[in-house]
């Protein structure tokens, strides 16, 4: 990891100037009251993220790897490089070239089932890929085909699980095979690959851990059906994170649901992998935003969901934490529901919460958002020409 360095500006200009951000020593209230950001500020905590990773790689009874899209700073990348994390999910030829430029032992996953063929094509010969998922008979030809029919390489079949309600999203809509075509893709592709695997996603954000225990029961099914050897089973993403408002469990409930379900069904002796994002990297990051304007119970910030805070937006709702900050100054004390608006034109861009803030909050105080190390600087956009955010990384001393 980079050397930690006492708290000053220029070190935040040198990092703003394109080298790597350094990791500064303080806590967020010390950051704002040496910055005083104008624009939004994104903190990062590399070493909660590799303890994290750790925790999670300790309990799950296989070889996690982290979803890349969730948070593809580089740092995270190499704070999970650090904990140990030896396998990354990639969706995109990007984020295989973000992976390879951090690590060049890296076991990369091409996870997306719909890719390019030039993307498969540069992956395998350039960037060392193995690894490649698929839920038609169609990609699987264009796979083999941009391999040249490499014998080298490891299937993944996806499958849908049904819709469970459980999830904030489902991905079943988009992607996977019915477990019939899926156990008739695994016939299929068996020949072809040198390790053969199912994977599947629940879904993001689930509520329920059963759903994985419902799921691991299926894909049993799938792979008795299909009649052929299966080495690999990846149980996918979807592990929760607590927001204010929502009841999830624990990822812990959630790892020893996989293992019961996994012995139950006699799938414990095969290569196991799961594909954690938010749950290894959203409570280590957060964002610092400045309000702008207060309208009565609406704060007009300089972030929105253009910006950083896509989920807080009308589509997922979500409820951040949130913290109200003024250097050298307090609070009265008294908690109030408010709701925050971004800064673009576009009235979508409107955050309902409520986010509980001082009552006595005003235009130029600041607010820490918390649980955005996940999904948040991975969808940033320039909208509106408020694009411009700078990140900083924490040394984890407080
Ligand atoms: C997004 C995604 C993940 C990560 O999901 P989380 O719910 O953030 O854990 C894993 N695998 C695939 C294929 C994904 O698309």
């Amino acid at each position: 990891m980079n050397k930690v360095v006492p708290l000053a500006k220029e070190i935040v200009r040198r990092s703003k100037a394109g080298n790597q951000p350094a990791r500064l020593m303080g806590n967020v209230n010390e950051v704002v009251a040496a910055l005083r950001p104008s624009e939004p500020l994104y903190v990062l905590w590399p070493e909660r993220v590799a303890a994290t990773a750790k925790a999670f790689m300790d309990a799950f009874p296989g070889d996690a790897m982290f979803a890349v899209k969730t948070n593809p700073h580089e740092s995270v990348i190499r704070a999970l490089c650090h904990a140990g994390m030896k396998s990354f999910d990639a969706a995109s030829l990007e984020e295989i070239r973000l992976v390879r430029r951090v690590s060049k032992k890296a076991r990369i996953h091409f996870m997306h089932t719909v890719k390019a063929p030039e993307a498969i094509r540069a992956a395998y010969y350039d960037h060392g890929v193995r690894d490649f998922s698929l839920d038609t008979i169609d990609e699987l030809n264009k796979i083999l085909s941009a391999t040249n029919y490499a014998e080298d390489i490891n299937l993944f079949i996806r499958f849908a699980p049904p819709k469970n309600g459980a999830a904030a999203i489902d991905f079943s809509s988009k992607f996977g095979a019915s477990p019939d075509e899926a156990a008739l893709l695994l016939r299929s592709a068996r020949s072809y690959a040198r390790r053969l695997g199912l994977c599947f996603h629940v879904g993001t954000q689930i509520s329920d851990a059963s759903v994985y225990a419902r799921t691991i029961g299926l894909a049993a099914a799938v792979i008795r059906k299909s009649g052929v050897p299966v080495d690999m089973l990846d149980t996918g993403g979807g592990f929760p994170v607590s927001y204010p408002g929502e009841d999830v469990p624990e990822v812990s409930t959630c790892i020893d649901a996989i293992k019961v379900a996994l012995a139950l069904h006699g799938l414990d002796q095969m290569e196991i992998l799961a594909e954690p994002g938010r749950a290894l990297v959203a409570q280590n990051g957060c964002l610092v935003v400045r309000v702008e304007l207060r309208k009565g119970d609406l704060l007009y910030i300089n972030d929105g969901t253009y910006g950083g805070l896509f989920d807080a937006g009308p589509l997922l709702k979500t409820r951040f934490p949130v913290r109200a900050i003024r250097p050298g100054g307090t609070f009265d004390g008294h908690m109030k529901p408010f709701r925050m608006a971004g800064p673009t034109c576009d009235s979508l861009d409107m955050m309902n919460g409520p986010f509980m803030l001082p009552a006595d909050i005003a235009m130029g105080d600041w607010i820490e958002i918390g649980n955005l190390g996940a999904y948040s600087q991975s969808m940033r956009t320039n909208f509106n020409g408020f694009g411009s955010c700078e990140t900083v990384c924490l040394a984890d001393n407080q």
